[in-house]
């Protein structure tokens, strides 16, 4: 590949990880105007590569999306998949664990939303959150959130060695432009039921979210499933930034139509 521009906001596993060294309103040397028609041609290449990804039915690729409240999970979401073929994806969202998934390992409700074959998942959320809000608000103890770490390692290998690639975006949100998010979800009706209450609990615990944040990107980004800080504060960068991620690790996938049946060169179709 001839060169790979989201390079620098790939999380390197041989550096120590500094949250506070990544900025949030980078601009990436690109313009708001030029990236418009640049995300257009990315999402045309994105498009011919799951088509790709699903006629070869040989693996697939889970995008894992991070951050704090309002920093646009959803935006980027909605952004990414318009325009491209819905049956190519799925997307999964993980809320407080209810029901079946509180009665079983913290791992047990995301592997049985691995996408199939052919698939590309996006995860709103996801296992991180039992190593984020479960250590922030002592949901658990120590002794047992500390020991995730080491299983989500080995869960992002096994799925790695059978076919799934992971690749996880923080997107990474300013404490005010986050206040200006969160007032404008208060203000507008059209927004307002985004809003909880509870919003701003997290957001009292920023800095403890912080640090949590940068203990789990230091630790889980591996070459088999690394970490993109995605600056966030213009939703423009975030979602340039999020397409071309996913397009770089589908490039790098490289995935190819099936050959055809046998007797199908040359038919004609009478
Ligand atoms: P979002 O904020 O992603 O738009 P919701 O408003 O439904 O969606 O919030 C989901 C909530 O579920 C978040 O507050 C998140 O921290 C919480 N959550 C997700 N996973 C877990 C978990 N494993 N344990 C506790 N809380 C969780």
């Amino acid at each position: 590949m001839a060169s790979d521009p989201i390079a620098p906001l790939r999380v390197n596993h041989h550096k120590q990880f500094e949250l506070r060294d990544h900025s949030t309103d980078a601009t990436l040397g690109w313009h708001k105007e030029s990236a418009a028609r640049e995300l257009g041609r990315v999402k045309l290449r994105l498009d011919v590569l799951q088509q790709r990804l699903f006629a070869e039915k040989q693996r697939s690729v889970v995008l894992v999306l991070q951050a704090m409240d309002a920093a646009g999970k959803d935006g980027t979401i909605r952004n990414m998949l318009s325009g491209l073929n819905p049956a190519g994806f799925r997307v999964s969202s993980f809320g407080v664990p209810g029901g079946p998934e509180a009665q079983h390992d913290y791992l047990w409700r995301v592997h049985a939303e691995v996408p199939a074959k052919g698939l590309i998942g996006i995860f709103n959320r996801s296992h991180y959150e039992d190593v984020l809000v479960v250590r922030v608000k002592n949901f658990a103890p120590r002794a047992v959130w500390s020991k995730r770490y080491e299983h989500i390692r080995g869960f992002e290998q096994l799925l790695a060695d059978e076919g799934t690639t992971v690749v996880k975006c923080f997107l990474n949100v300013s404490k005010d432009e986050q206040r200006k998010r969160l007032q404008e979800r208060v203000d507008d009706p059209e927004k307002r039921w985004k809003f909880r209450l509870g919003d701003l609990d997290d957001r009292k615990l920023w800095a403890k979210y912080q640090q949590a944040y940068q203990e789990a990107i230091g630790r889980t980004s591996t070459a088999a499933a690394p970490w993109y800080v995605v600056p966030a504060d213009r939703n423009w960068v975030r979602n340039l930034a999020v397409a071309k991620i996913l397009l770089h690790h589908l490039e790098k996938l490289d995935p190819k139509m099936p050959p055809p049946e046998d007797g199908i060169d040359g038919l004609v179709v009478e």
